[in-house]
């Protein structure tokens, strides 16, 4: 087999053909295991050089490396590297003509190619396979390998079949390669795999230039301060915000670019050219902030972003770390800023709970197909959800379309989308419905799993990158944590200037802080994990409401212990113990002490210097306080278990107001109350479906100098009853956020 001859015979001399000096920290172990022959798994973050390990003994084998990956955009120039460095390397897959596969096979089998990367469809054909059986398989390098585990975020069904693969090929040494795998789902990959005895390489997920930080915010408007702080930090420099939707990456621009701040977009609804559009201006500093939503960021080396914000958290650890391990790359400090809101969580639970239908859905759906019988029928998906939707039971748009996808991938039908119309093809449905139930429940209960890990690293009060090397099964280097991050050195500097002038200030009335959270935790031990934040709150302040008496609040020796205070703030404070885990909540939102929080509480324990900062900035005395603007009841909007928090919670979850009135009991006319405050806090409130415009413009025309809590009737009057009263609190709600736009 010459034809195969290797292109250096030692790690130095391949060092050399990619012109670089020594090895870095990881890849030399994982080299040497490959030249062992053994089988091994290497979980190293994205950009620190995973490549090398299967290209180096590339170069110095008689025979052929196999690269598998799933991403067939980015082995173009994977490979164009390479043979810039005269490595012979070449690509298989679908974006050739068929005739061009061919030659490139055939080139293969006469040994013109050390590395040949596909994509794992590839070996489903017999062309392909049938040519490898002559060829010396030296090496199998798997790239992306967590798409073979169900536990991973981008599971992928024909990785799958690579164990067979491997086999086919005679078992060659094998490493597979991935940036974000947990230890169960590196398991995962070794037994679907086959892999014996591999050794397991986690390297280099700490970063030693990068900031980690978790901002709890309560509104839209704090998270805009805490962004004008981190630009304003890193003037004229580089940053991407990440947004979970594309509505959202659409506010934040517009927000931006009302600041002045030169801001592009990027998210999948824009087409190609946009996209790449935007990119380029953001890559040559044209335009220095990206809003995107995770559509981008994919082979993307931007060496010198100052900051990766999130606007929201994402669904999970291992996206989080992938996305906010973009900045910094060029080794300059930079920072890595969570922006937490406990309302977005409704966000994701909304995606998760849409992107894997229950089977009520699918077997609702499964009739309504049958009745529609075979061929073409056009549908509306909005009128379908609301006619399968009951009382207690909300069907989504979204979920609908899920579930469509899934039985035209089984074959049963066809769901066509152009513009507004949408029509279903129905094949064959005279057989039952026998869908992976099993399967469908345990994705659902993974994407929830990786919700609660990212939701567990934002309240986390330990070292952010000690959490997030443990949580990938690495040793953190360091012995005391990074000394890096807001919990290892408490709020920076940039961000404090922001919240002294921005932050919800309390009255102390000359007390200290720490003695009044003391008095808080107090309230929560006594009320003994039976209530929630409300009532706790009005017990604390002697509250004379009803609620607190039917309850048998004022019994207790904490009723009253904080009666200078105002409910909004116990609320707030009672957050506060939850952000610092002093204290938790179940799932009937009922508020339970924590064993941190006993600790506080008897003065055996003392608060982390951030929590102590972040005392000193919640709390100011009475003498300063009265310097402040007076406070409107909107400052203190809110807390995360406030009725405005519930509905901003399901209104982003896209329920109309309606039946957030209905489904949390309370009058329209209080929904969209909440709904106009919340508009005026800046939060991101949209009622855009249900307004008239007509009627918006005539509302538009008497509003005058109206503000939220002055009365109504004037309006109604001026507006000659063309209107409710309600249809006038919706109409004010676009409004009164364009006032808050405008500020
Ligand atoms: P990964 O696959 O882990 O995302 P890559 O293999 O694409 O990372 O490598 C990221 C970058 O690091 C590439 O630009 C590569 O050229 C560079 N690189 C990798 N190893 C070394 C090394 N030992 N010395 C210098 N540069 C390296």
């Amino acid at each position: 087999m010459g034809k195969f001859t290797p292109l250096a015979h030692s790690i130095q001399d391949a060092l050399s053909l990619f012109s670089y000096t020594s090895l870095r920290n990881g890849q030399s172990e994982a080299i040497q295991d490959v030249l062992e022959k053994r089988d091994s798994l290497v979980v190293m973050p994205t950009g620190s050089g995973k490549s090398l390990c299967f290209q180096i003994p590339a170069c110095l084998f008689e025979g052929l490396t196999i690269v598998v990956s799933p991403l067939i955009a980015l082995m173009k120039d994977q490979v164009d590297a390479l043979q810039r460095k005269d490595i012979p390397a070449t690509f298989i897959n679908s974006s050739l003509s068929s005739d061009a596969q061919n030659k490139r096979i055939i080139a293969m089998q006469s040994g013109a190619f050390r590395i040949v990367y596909v994509a794992p469809e590839r070996f489903r054909s017999t062309r392909f396979t049938y040519a490898l059986q002559d060829i010396p398989i030296q090496l199998l390098a798997i790239d992306e390998a967590h798409c073979i585990s169900e536990w991973g975020h981008d599971f992928r069904t024909d990785y799958r079949k690579l164990k067979q693969v491997r086999i086919d090929l005679g078992s060659p040494p094998t490493i597979a390669l991935t940036a974000t795998a947990t230890p169960e789902v590196q398991q995962d990959i070794i037994s679907a795999l086959g892999l014996e005895r591999p050794k397991i390489h986690v390297r280099g997920f700490e970063r030693e230039n990068l900031f980690f930080e978790v901002a709890q915010v309560r509104t839209q408007k704090e998270k805009f301060d805490r962004i004008d702080a981190l630009i304003n930090h890193h003037k004229n420099q580089s940053f991407v915000i990440y947004c979970a939707t594309r509505k959202q990456c659409e506010e934040v621009v517009g927000n931006l670019k009302k600041r002045g701040i030169k801001t592009g977009m990027y998210h999948g609804g824009l087409s190609d050219a946009a996209r790449r559009k935007e990119q380029e201006k953001w890559i040559d500093d044209k335009t220095p902030v990206l809003v995107a939503t995770n559509a981008f960021g994919m082979g993307v080396d931007k060496s010198n972003v100052r900051a990766v914000i999130h606007f929201n958290i994402p669904g999970s650890l291992e996206a989080y770390y992938q996305e906010a391990g973009r900045a910094g790359r060029d080794g300059i400090d930079a920072n890595c800023l969570l922006l937490f809101s406990i309302a977005d969580r409704g966000i994701h639970e909304f995606f998760i709970e849409n992107t894997h239908p229950s089977k009520m859905l699918f077997e609702k759906l499964w009739r309504y197909i049958n009745n529609l019988g075979k061929g073409s029928h056009s549908v509306d998906l909005k009128l379908m959800a609301k006619s399968f939707s009951t009382p207690t039971w909300r069907v989504h748009v979204m979920g609908l379309e899920s579930a469509l996808r899934t039985l035209q991938f089984m074959g049963f039908i066809e769901y066509l989308k152009q513009g507004c119309l949408e029509s279903i093809s129905v094949y064959d449905v005279s057989v039952g419905l026998d869908l992976d139930w099993r399967g469908l429940n345990q994705r659902r209960a993974i994407a929830n799993g990786q919700l609660k890990n990212i939701l567990e690293y934002a309240a986390s009060t330990g070292c952010r990158q000690s959490h997030i090397v443990n949580y990938f099964g690495g040793e953190p280097r360091f012995s005391k944590g990074c000394q890096k991050c807001d919990q290892c050195l408490g709020i920076p500097e940039y961000a404090k200037i922001s919240m002294e002038q921005n932050a919800t200030k309390i009255p102390s009335g000359g007390e200290d802080g720490l003695l009044i959270m003391r008095k808080v935790l107090a309230g929560i031990a006594r009320a003994k994990g039976r209530r929630g934040a409300h009532a706790i709150a009005g017990m604390l302040v002697g509250s004379q409401a009803k609620s607190v008496k039917q309850a048998g609040l004022q019994n207790l020796s904490t009723f009253g212990i904080l009666k200078q205070m105002k409910k909004d703030d116990a609320v707030y404070l009672l957050d506060l113990c939850t952000k610092f885990s002093w204290a938790s909540r179940n799932e009937h939102g009922c508020v339970l002490i924590s064993k941190a929080g006993l600790e506080i509480m008897k003065e055996l324990g003392t608060p982390s210097e951030s929590q102590m900062a972040f005392l000193e900035l919640t709390f100011v005395s009475r003498r300063s306080r009265s310097m402040r603007p007076s406070r409107s009841s909107s400052d203190s909007l809110s807390g995360t278990g406030s009725t405005y928090a519930e509905t901003l919670r399901l209104h982003q979850t896209g329920i109309g107001y309606k039946e957030i009135a209905k489904s949390r009991e309370l009058t329209v006319q209080t929904v969209l109350r909440h709904l106009q405050k919340l508009s005026l806090e800046g939060e991101a409130v949209d009622v855009s479906g249900d307004i008239d415009k007509v009627l918006l413009e005539k509302v538009r025309g008497v509003v005058g100098n109206w503000n939220f809590g002055d009365r109504e009737k004037p309006l109604i009057e001026a507006l000659d009853g063309v209107c409710t009263y309600n249809m006038l609190r919706l109409h004010l709600i676009p409004l009164l956020k364009e006032r808050f736009d405008s500020k």
